[in-house]
Formats: C-alpha cells, sequence, structure tokens
C-alpha cells in the first residue's frame, strides 16, 4: 500500500467547518481597518535572507533557529516570511511609500517559524497586522493601540484579554542598561537556567521574559529599564499611558516586556489571555523608529502591531461565536432529466444574479427524485426549486420548503425570483 502524504508538521488545513469563524474575524478586520482609515498592502511571502536578518536582528530566536532559508535555483538565500513589518518597510520603501509622508497601512497572511508545534503554536500560523509611519508623537502609538482594544470589543473578546505596556527607550538607553543587567546577572550566571545564560551573553534583555521562576527570582532585585530612561523618553511613554487612561483602556505596565525582536525602540506591548496556555500572547507591537533607515532609507518614525489569527479563533470558538453548523446552501435546484436539467441550469443562474446573497446549489448527476430531495435535506437548504418535464411544458417550477413546514407551492417561473426574494430567510440576505 503506497503511504498517504500528510500536511506538514505544524502547518494546519483549514476546513470548511472552521473557514466561518476565519471569515467572521477576516470581515471585522477589514470593517476595524477601513474605519480607522488604513490601507491594505501584499508582499511577497518570500523574501531575501537578508532582509530579516538586518531588521529582526541576528540574536533573536526567530533569526537564529526559526527561520525556513534555503537556496533556490540560482542559489540565493530566501526566506519564507517569519514575520509581517520587514516585507512592509521594504516594499513602502521600494514603491517610495514611505518618503516624507505619513502612511497607514494594514497586512494580513501567513508566516513561517520553525517552531516546536504546540496548541496556539504552528509552524504555518497566520498574522494581521498594521503599520502607521511618519508621526513620532504618542498620539501615533495611543491610535494602534486604541485600534487594537476596538478589535477586541467589536469580536466580544474584550473581557477575556489584558493589555501590558512598557517603554523600552532609545538605544543608548538601552545599551547602558544592558550593561548594568549584564553587570548584576554576570556573578549569578550559573544559578540562570541554560537559555538565559547564553542570551546572557547574545541577547541580555530577553532574559527578562524568562518563563523559568529562578531566573524570574534572580531578577527580583535586577535594576529597572525605566531608571535608566532619559527624561524626554519618560514623557512619551508617560503620554501614551495617560491617552489610553482618557479611552478608558486599562493596562499594566509591565517592566520586563521586552519582546523578541530587536527593531522596536519607545513604547512596546502585548495583548494577553489566560486562556489559552501557555499561548497567552495574541498581539504584540510597539514603536520602530530606526528600521527603516536600517534599511536604507530616511529616518522615518513607525509603530505597529502583529496579531496571531489562530489563537483569536481559538479564543472566538471559546467564547463568542461558538462553531458555526455547516449549512452549505440556500436553494437547492432538483432537476428530473435531461430538458429539465438545461433549464434549471438557466434558471439558477437567473437566481444567482437576482439574489447574489443566496447560495443557490445546483444538483449534478441526475437520479430519482428521492435521491435528490436527500441531497436537498442534507444541504440544508430552506428551498427546493423542482423541475420536471410537466413544469418545464407549463413554463412552471414547484418550491418546496425544506425548514419548518414542508409546504409546497407551483409558481410561473417568471415569478420565481420575486417568490424566493420574499421568502428567503432575513438572516441570508446579509
Ligand atoms: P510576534 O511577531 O512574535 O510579535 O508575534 C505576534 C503574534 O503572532 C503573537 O502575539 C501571536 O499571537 C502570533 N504568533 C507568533 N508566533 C506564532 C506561532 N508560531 N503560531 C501561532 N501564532 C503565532
Amino acid at each position: 500500500m503506497t503511504k498517504n502524504i500528510q500536511a506538514l508538521r505544524g502547518m494546519s488545513d483549514i476546513l470548511p467547518a472552521q473557514v466561518g469563524l476565519w471569515q467572521k474575524l477576516e470581515t471585522a478586520i477589514r470593517e476595524l481597518t477601513s474605519s480607522y482609515a488604513y490601507q491594505e498592502i501584499r508582499t511577497p511571502i518570500v523574501e531575501s535572507t537578508g532582509l530579516f536578518q538586518r531588521s529582526i536582528g541576528e540574536e533573536t530566536d526567530i533569526v537564529a533557529k526559526e527561520m525556513y532559508t534555503f537556496a533556490d535555483r540560482n542559489q540565493e538565500s530566501i526566506t519564507l516570511r517569519p514575520e509581517g513589518t520587514a516585507a512592509v518597510v521594504r516594499a513602502g520603501q521600494q514603491h517610495g511609500l514611505l518618503y516624507n509622508q505619513e502612511q497607514r497601512l494594514w497586512y494580513a497572511g501567513p508566516m513561517f517559524r520553525y517552531e516546536r508545534p504546540q496548541k496556539g503554536r504552528y509552524r504555518q500560523f497566520h498574522q494581521f497586522g498594521v503599520e502607521f509611519y511618519g508621526v513620532a508623537s504618542a498620539d501615533a502609538d495611543a491610535e494602534v493601540l486604541l485600534m487594537s482594544a476596538q478589535l477586541w470589543k467589536k469580536l466580544g473578546l474584550f473581557e477575556h484579554v489584558s493589555l501590558e505596556v512598557n517603554s523600552i527607550g532609545l538605544a543608548a538607553e538601552r545599551e547602558a542598561y544592558k550593561q548594568a543587567l549584564i553587570d548584576y546577572l554576570t556573578p549569578l550566571a550559573e544559578r540562570l537556567d541554560e537559555d538565559s545564560q547564553r542570551r546572557l551573553q547574545t541577547n541580555v534583555l530577553r532574559i527578562l521574559d524568562s518563563k523559568n521562576e529562578q531566573t524570574q527570582a534572580l531578577l527580583a532585585d535586577a535594576p529597572v529599564l525605566s531608571d535608566f530612561l532619559t527624561e524626554q523618553s519618560q514623557a512619551h511613554f508617560a503620554r501614551v499611558c495617560q491617552l489610553l487612561d482618557y479611552a478608558g483602556i486599562t493596562y499594566r505596565v509591565n517592566p520586563r516586556l521586552v519582546r523578541g525582536l530587536d527593531y522596536y525602540n519607545h513604547t512596546v506591548f502585548e495583548w494577553v489571555t489566560d486562556q489559552l496556555g501557555a499561548q497567552s500572547a495574541i498581539l504584540g507591537g510597539g514603536r520602530y523608529d530606526t528600521l527603516v533607515e536600517q534599511l536604507g532609507g530616511r529616518p522615518t518614525p513607525a509603530v505597529g502591531f502583529a496579531m496571531g489569527v489562530e489563537r483569536i479563533v481559538l479564543l472566538l470558538e471559546q467564547h463568542a461565536f461558538g462553531q458555526d453548523t455547516v449549512q452549505s446552501a440556500d436553494i437547492y435546484m432538483i432537476a428530473l432529466g435531461q430538458n429539465a436539467e438545461q433549464v434549471s441550469f438557466l434558471l439558477a443562474q437567473s437566481l444567482r444574479d437576482a439574489l447574489p446573497y443566496a447560495r443557490v446549489l445546483q444538483h449534478c448527476g441526475g437520479g430519482a427524485m428521492k435521491k435528490q430531495m436527500k441531497r436537498a435535506d442534507r444541504s440544508q437548504a430552506q428551498f427546493a426549486v423542482i423541475l420536471g418535464d410537466d413544469e418545464i411544458a407549463q413554463e412552471q417550477v414547484i418550491v418546496k420548503s425544506l425548514r419548518g413546514q414542508s409546504d409546497q407551492v407551483v409558481l410561473a417561473q417568471s415569478a420565481l425570483v420575486s417568490y424566493l426574494e420574499t421568502h428567503l430567510h432575513e438572516n441570508n440576505k446579509g
């Protein structure tokens, strides 16, 4: 027997029974971004490897061990995108969108990271993200933060999520802090967990968000980043917090929040939930004022976030929408005999033209009335539209209601559209 080929580990199929929730989320995203006047941008899912090395940072987990990187046929090193921001900056710059102007952009699509798969963590996952370029002041940070809060409200998830914010200041401030942290931790190195020992040499800030309890205990008396921020940086962060307060968004300042990508400065934030086990982060973002320049452009202030779609779908399943029953059609076209089949195709098309919200399913494969009715029932359609030779001769059609009491009417074919328009359930007219 030949062995069945399976999807790759950590890469999921989204089946018809699940896709309803994805579509609801996608609709909410479209409405949200449109109501904030953000424009969509779509970039390729593969880029030159150097783009991610230069932006995310060589010492980050993503670049050091999680990228899908390979040589193409021309021996060029290319990488499946592990996140969206670097590519948006690359595209913005390549097409002159960022120079001397404001841009409010959003994107959505698959991302790839070679992580250890578990519930809520995959190797192909999807992100929705926004990027706001050209404004350095705290009101821009507040705009994207309020926008993320608004998404939870729209989705009915607001009470299940909470916001953590922090300021990681500017590079120079961070350098001074890093040195202080290294000085503090070096004598304690042997008691740190293995990952943190390595990070002491490579990326000391990431030790702050270690999940190891002993490491966390050792950090209790460590120097605090906020003490290293200049007055100006503190004022920026204070204004962000003030705007959140004014908008009634509660948050916790988490002085250990640093985020896993190198390009951030000033404000960083994360929305978390306690309902997804270990994968508590559902949306992360912050300000990244140096990235555009780092990738060859002019200095351009920027702030944005990225949200994990799968994790939100899991939350929606648990709370807001539940599972939809799979209903594949509203109207099921039944035809008895070849003549009826021909006419039925045309009639179905006239229904689709006139009632674009209705899902019209044409029976294919012939068969007796009983078989076709069974299929109609299974499709969960509200109405079967039945055509046989008699109906064709008289230019009529039978409409049978399949839900509630199953009455049926005989109509002139010309009256079919208006009959169904009146009788289809209101919620199908979305
Ligand atoms: P990041 O780009 O790492 O800041 O991640 C932003 C968001 O993407 C996170 O808050 C998660 O919701 C989601 N995310 C990141 N990595 C994964 C993954 N491997 N599988 C599923 N979702 C992920």
